[in-house]
Parts: structure tokens; C-alpha cells; sequence
């Protein structure tokens, strides 16, 4: 089968304010054998009101991409370079008080495993006011107020204001730690696998929450996870990193029903199902040494259409279909059109 797209089309159009733009970020963690590589360029913008999901396997940069748009690395970690506009202004190039001023008021966490984070000998009600007090003085009957409110809006009765964390499930501790990060009403909201270690049932009731959530304060999101059927429910598009790259970015819907990356059909095609009895299919190979690159795709040891061309010259993401952007040397324009050629070079 060949795939063709008039060129004409192929131009995103969407005209939304820009929220976050993430410019050629590179991140990486000093060992004493060498920098691991863990974002490797990454950039990609992020919508008013839009939800992104960061998608890909254990180790492909999700939360460094994450801690690096909130300049959080931690060493032996470090920013080598890149630029992030949060609102047009670069964050990596504030200040420690301004970066204060725009962290939770413009920008806020989700982080990994946040429900195990509270504070067990903190009531809720101290918790999510300390959030709010550190960033903006407020009276304690206003305060008070807000996280009635803040309690209200994640689906919380009030009586948690006046409980400790181990009074609270594991679905309900989630929402306490959405409410914080909602408090000061960022535009952007950050959350890492954030319901990860709760069973199916919880994780959808709080996967929904969250969205009601977002659909109410009209923020935008980023929710990084390796589920791709959670995702595929949650979010507007899609990017798909693998070893510190973004390999593609495209809408949820052209994502499972057109993807064109190799590793994003392998990812998609791992995703078990009920309904059709079929062998779970496992991406083989192991992914390089993140240290040492290999010259050209860096998904050419794994890939089932590897050329001659992939092992010499890296492909760059370019945008192939509105919104719809891959690295992969598979697609070539011919006469103005964008030519999957996987039947005539595929070696
Ligand atoms: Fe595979 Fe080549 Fe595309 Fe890389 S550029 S994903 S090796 S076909």
C-alpha cells in the first residue's frame, strides 16, 4: 500500500494561543562513564485548553522531559540547553524568585507516585493551605473558603478538609494531591502517571475527575504515561518518545487509527485486548546504550523497515499532516505528495 497526502494540506492551521513551547530541549545526566543522553531535542507546543499525552516505554525521557519544563532536574542531572515559553517568556531563563512566582501560579506537578508524598501527620486542610499560603497571602477565612471549594471541584465531601491522609483511600488521597496542584489556577498542569498504583475502576473515576477538572478551569495538561489505552481516552494529542525523542506527535485519533512511526504501530500493536484473542506482540531488540547514539534513526536496531539511508542520516520531525509530525525516513514528498515508500525500500 502506498499513502499519499497533498502537500497543500499537510501545513498545521490551528490558530489556538500557545501555552507552553518547548524549543530543542536537551537534558542530561552525568555518570562517571559518560552523559546519558535522556532528552536528546525535544520540542513541541502545547494548546490553550488542549490536553497532550507523553507517551513511550520506561526510560525514554518522559519525566526528565517533564522535570526539564519545570526546571526541576535534580543533579547529576542538568539542562545542557533548550528553551521553554510558558506564556512567551523562557522559563529556564528566570530567576529563583521569578521561577517561584510561575511555578503552582502558572505551572504546577503531578509528580510520580504524588498520593505517597502527603504529609501523614498533616491534616489535608494544612496541606493544600501551606500550597496556598507560599504562594499568595491570603486571609485564613479566604483560604479556608478555597479549599472547600478546591475539595468540591475534585469530587471530595468536606469533611476531608479536617482528615489525615491515612483516613483516605488511595483514589481519594489522588484528589486531594489534584486540588493542590490546582489551587492558585495554573494554566498548565503537569501530571506524572498519575494513577499509577490505583486499580482500573479508581483510575478512570479519577482520570475523569481530572478532566472535569480541566474542562472547568479551561487549563491545559500533560500527562505523561506509558498506558496507551488510558491515554487514548484522555487526551487531545499524542507524542511518542523513545530514547529521548520525540518520534511523533499527531492527534489521539490519527495516532491509533493512522500512525505512521514504526515504534508508535509496535506500541499500539502491544496494547493487549479482551475482545480479540491475539499473541501479545513484544517490540524486539533493546534500545542503545543512551550514552553513545548511534549515527542516523535512533530507532534503526528495532525497526522492522530499517534502510541503508537510517543507519547514516538522523530524520528530523516534520509535520506530514496537519498537526502530524514524524521522524522517519519512510515517507518522502514525490511531485507534492507525501509518499509512504515502505513497499519499494524496505529492506
Ligand atoms: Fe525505521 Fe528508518 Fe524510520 Fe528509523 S527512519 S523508524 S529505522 S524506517
Amino acid at each position: 500500500m502506498t499513502l499519499t497526502w497533498d502537500m497543500q494540506d499537510a501545513k498545521s492551521t490551528d490558530d489556538r494561543d500557545v501555552v507552553l513551547e518547548v524549543k530543542d530541549l536537551r537534558v542530561h545526566y552525568a555518570t562517571p562513564l559518560g552523559d546519558v543522553i535522556a532528552c536528546n531535542g525535544i520540542s513541541f507546543k502545547v494548546y490553550e485548553g488542549e490536553t497532550v499525552g507523553l507517551v513511550g516505554e520506561s526510560g525514554c525521557g518522559k519525566t526528565t522531559t517533564a522535570m526539564g519544563v519545570l526546571r526541576l532536574v535534580q543533579p547529576p542531572g542538568r539542562i545542557v540547553e533548550g528553551e521553554v515559553l510558558l506564556d512567551g517568556v523562557d522559563v529556564l531563563s528566570l530567576n529563583e524568585e521569578e521561577l517561584r512566582r510561575v511555578r503552582w501560579n502558572q505551572i504546577s506537578l503531578i509528580p510520580q507516585g504524588a498520593m505517597n508524598s502527603l504529609n501523614p501527620v498533616m491534616r489535608v486542610k494544612d496541606q493544600i493551605g501551606d500550597a496556598i499560603q507560599t504562594h499568595e497571602s491570603r486571609a485564613r477565612e479566604a483560604v479556608k473558603e478555597r479549599i472547600l471549594e478546591l475539595l468540591n471541584l475534585v469530587g471530595l465531601p468536606a469533611r476531608v478538609y479536617n482528615m489525615y491522609p491515612h483516613e483516605l483511600s488511595g483514589g481519594m488521597k489522588q484528589r486531594v494531591c489534584i486540588a493542590m496542584a490546582i489551587a492558585l489556577n495554573p494554566s498548565l498542569v503537569i501530571a506524572d502517571e498519575f494513577t499509577s498504583a490505583l486499580d482500573v475502576i479508581v483510575q478512570r473515576v479519577v482520570a475523569q475527575t481530572m478532566l472535569d477538572v480541566k474542562d472547568r478551569l479551561g487549563m491545559s495538561m500533560i500527562l505523561i504515561g506509558h498506558d496507551m489505552g488510558l491515554q487514548a481516552q484522555l487526551v487531545d494529542r499524542i507524542a511518542v518518545m523513545y530514547a529521548g525523542n520525540i518520534v511523533e506527535i499527531a492527534p489521539v485519533e490519527d495516532i491509533f487509527e493512522e500512525s505512521l512511526h514504526p515504534y508508535t504501530q509496535l506500541l499500539i500493536e502491544s496494547i493487549p485486548s479482551i475482545k480479540e484473542r491475539k499473541p501479545l506482540k513484544v517490540t524486539e531488540g533493546l534500545t542503545h546504550d543512551l550514552r553513545n547514539p548511534p549515527p542516523g534513526c535512533i530507532f534503526q536496531f528495532r525497526c522492522p523497515y530499517v534502510m541503508e539511508h537510517c543507519r547514516e542520516v538522523e530524520p528530523p520531525l516534520r509535520e506530514l499532516k496537519p498537526l502530524h509530525e514524524v521522524a522517519c525516513h519512510l515517507f518522502e514528498e514525490q511531485d507534492g505528495k507525501i509518499v509512504d515508500i515502505s513497499d519499494e525500500s524496505v529492506v
